[in-house]
């Protein structure tokens, strides 16, 4: 084995997708292998990317010193020339401008612990203006779950879903995206004579499977879902037992609904009269129905909510919450992506989503941290990287590529250039890079620790396989190190478990984790003092806003909107 080479018997979590699969190097495989009875893929199975995780860890283009702008061009320099470097350009702007001239970027693919202290760093620097692109991912559906719901992950569990008699898929690809969890969970399910219903407009992988697919004209999701919804009503499919008891506003919901005919509403979604009446009766016959929902639900603008609130309420009118087999289950894809956000990695809410503006979450943080964090939620990564040369003069950026994961690839370039100062950490040379004016040689997954959180609110923890290149450092090492530069609160920590019990301290999602609790296992979020596992079922008796019941949205107009692209 050469000195890069990953060691054998260290478990890690395959860095390719929210699913969250154990991985294990296998010399004879010469690649990954799974992990038996491991907390998601307990066959040990990996998809062709999971089996692929570890291409790319010997490549030749790795960044190995850190690189610092002279006279227009990018040279080698020592760590040490760097980081001052990166301390003076900060104070520069803060001193010139103020904190909320900086922005700062966490990453889907950084542990929990290391979006966890970028986003203490941002905001001991006195901003909120930090984000991670994953945020938007399911920006819509989130926001409505939260405000009501009181949670922004899965209701409900990979394993139970297996229980679903209706499975209605909507803009998702999880064959092909989460590959081991379908085919793990759903497809059993299904081949065990469940119902697949797939809402996309093209058909895919996961519509194979499909016993229905719709594809209903972009932008009418929502008044598919509620047609869908008004069928069942006027089929008298409702719970009324779970409407009465966990719901209100159900009779001007239903009185919102009144008016639309399937043959109306198939003029409208393009979708056929008789296929709506045919899956209002089977969602509504169905003993356990699941929404699965993805990217593809989102609205165009990230923030209206019609088509995540259409689904709640064809829920929640069906008493499919609270349950095995059903819930509100968003399909996150990006490795981190649920964990990156519930540490706080967004400009509107501390660590465990509670606004920065909430006055207990303000004082948890001020009293562990040492120092307040600002009032005014800040600036999405979108609307950072548009003021950029203007009200933004500087950006710390960790493993992100804006400059080609955003759309309008040009201006984005012109953006980055016209920023004061830029700070890039990163593992190969992207395109962001190229603008910077420090780059630092960052690792990559198998040569780090933390926890990552998967898409059913599982956190587990990542082991270092093998030592990073000569010359690179570890991600949380270099956030210590300029934490320490740049701030007067703590940012000495003795190892990355220190700073987990940390973030369990001021987020209470992940109150009564540990690393020696979550060992070679995992623990899921909420996880009730006292007791041996994570909640699996949310909502079983009270809603996570604490209320027993949560309120129908009317629907005034039946909105037709532009929908989000599918990825
Ligand atoms: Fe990795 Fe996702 Fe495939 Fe599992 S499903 S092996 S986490 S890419």
């Amino acid at each position: 084995m050469s000195g890069t080479d990953p060691e054998e018997t260290v478990e890690s979590v395959c860095p390719c997708c929210s699913v969250g699969c154990r991985v294990r190097y296998s010399d004879r495989r010469d690649g990954a292998v799974g992990c038996d009875g491991a907390p998601v893929n307990e066959e040990g199975r990996l998809c062709r990317n999971g089996i692929d995780a570890f291409d790319g860890l010997n490549a030749d283009d790795r960044l190995t010193d850190p690189l610092v702008r002279e006279g227009g061009t990018l040279v080698s320099a020592t760590w040490e020339e760097a980081f001052d470097r990166i301390e003076a350009e900060f104070e520069t702007v803060l001193d010139d401008r103020g904190p909320d001239a900086l922005a700062f970027f966490g990453a889907p693919r950084c542990t929990n612990e290391e979006n966890y202290l970028l986003q203490k760093l941002a905001r001991v620097l006195g901003t909120n203006n930090v984000d991670n692109r994953a945020r938007i991912c399911h920006g819509s559906v989130v926001s409505a779950m939260v405000e009501r719901l009181g949670s922004p992950g899965m209701t409900n569990t990979l394993s139970d879903l297996t229980e679903a008699d209706l499975f209605l898929v909507v803009g998702a690809n999880p064959a092909a995206q989460q590959p081991i969890a379908f085919n793990s969970y759903l497809r059993p399910a299904v081949n065990d004579g469940a119902t697949l219903i797939h809402v996309e407009p093209d058909a895919n992988e996961t519509t194979r499977l499909a016993d229905a697919h719709v594809a209903p004209t972009p932008g009418t999701d929502a008044l598919f879902v509620n047609a869908v919804t008004a069928e069942l009503l006027g089929r008298g499919l409702q719970d009324e037992a779970f409407i009465a008891e966990r719901t209100t506003n159900f009779e001007s919901f239903a009185e919102s609904l009144a008016s639309l005919s399937p043959d109306e509403c198939a003029e409208r979604t393009g979708v056929d009269a008789e296929r709506i009446r045919h899956i209002a009766e089977r969602f509504g016959r169905a003993d356990r129905a699941a929404v699965l929902v993805g990217t593809g639900a989102e609205e165009d603008d990230h923030e209206g909510t019609e088509t995540a609130d259409a689904l709640i309420d064809l829920l929640l009118v069906t008493g499919n919450i609270g349950r095995r087999g059903t819930g509100m289950n968003p399909l996150r894809g990006l490795t981190n992506e649920q964990g990156a956000n519930d540490v706080g990695c967004r400009p509107s809410t501390l660590p465990g989503f509670r606004p920065v503006t909430d006055a207990d979450a303000r004082s948890a943080v001020a009293e562990e941290w040492g120092a307040a964090p600002p009032l005014r939620p800040g600036r999405s990564e979108l609307d950072a990287v548009r003021a950029f040369g203007d009200a933004i003069r500087g950006a710390y950026v960790v493993g992100e590529n804006p400059a080609v994961s955003k759309r309008a690839t040009q201006s984005v370039a012109r953006s980055l250039e016209s920023l004061d100062f830029l700070l890039v950490q990163e593992a190969f040379p992207t395109e962001t890079a190229e603008h910077a004016d420090v780059v630092l040689p960052a690792s990559l997954w198998a040569e780090k620790g933390g926890t990552v959180t998967n898409l059913d609110r599982q956190v587990q923890r990542m082991r270092p396989m093998t030592a990073p290149p000569e010359g690179v450092r570890r991600d949380l090492d270099i956030l210590l190190e300029i934490g320490r530069r740049l701030t007067d609160v703590r940012f000495d920590y003795d190892d990355r478990e220190e700073v987990f019990d940390e973030l369990t301290r001021v987020n209470p999602l992940y109150a009564g984790m540990s690393y020696e609790g979550i060992g070679h296992e995992s623990q899921r979020w909420p996880l009730p003092d006292d007791a041996e596992e994570g909640t699996g079922i949310l909502h079983e008796e009270r809603f996570r806003t604490g209320e027993r019941r949560t309120a129908f949205v009317p629907v005034e107009a039946v909105p037709t909107r532009v929908s989000a692209h599918r990825d």
